[in-house]
């Protein structure tokens, strides 16, 4: 792709131009801490985490557990997280109200 600031050639995968600096892509889009609707086990949160940190989700579980267990704090973050974390846009394009569209990329 090229730098729509400068023009020159840059990586497919690049976030900021090497040679401006400018800001490139759509890094905001891809990257969002989302509750998977494939996946989940209770609620997602832990696909979410798994998916956004790009770890195996097993690990994000077997961590959470033992937090859970051992402190307590595991059953209320997960708690929180389940009402904070959206859920995935399905798969299949459906019309977004324009008002949830702003709220979820300013
Ligand atoms: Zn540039």
């Amino acid at each position: 792709m090229y730098c729509n600031y400068c023009g020159k050639s840059i990586q497919d995968d690049a976030h900021v131009c090497a040679y401006c600096g400018t800001r490139v892509g759509t890094v905001l889009a891809r990257k969002r801490l989302v509750r998977p609707r494939l996946d989940r086990k209770i609620a997602g949160v832990c696909a979410g985490f798994a998916e956004y940190f790009d770890i195996d989700v097993t690990v994000v579980r077997v961590v959470w557990l033992i937090t859970a267990f051992m402190t307590g704090v595991g059953f209320i973050g997960y708690i929180v997280a389940w009402v904070v974390m959206p859920d995935e846009p399905y798969i299949l394009p459906t019309p977004a109200p324009a008002g949830q569209q702003q709220a979820t990329n300013p």
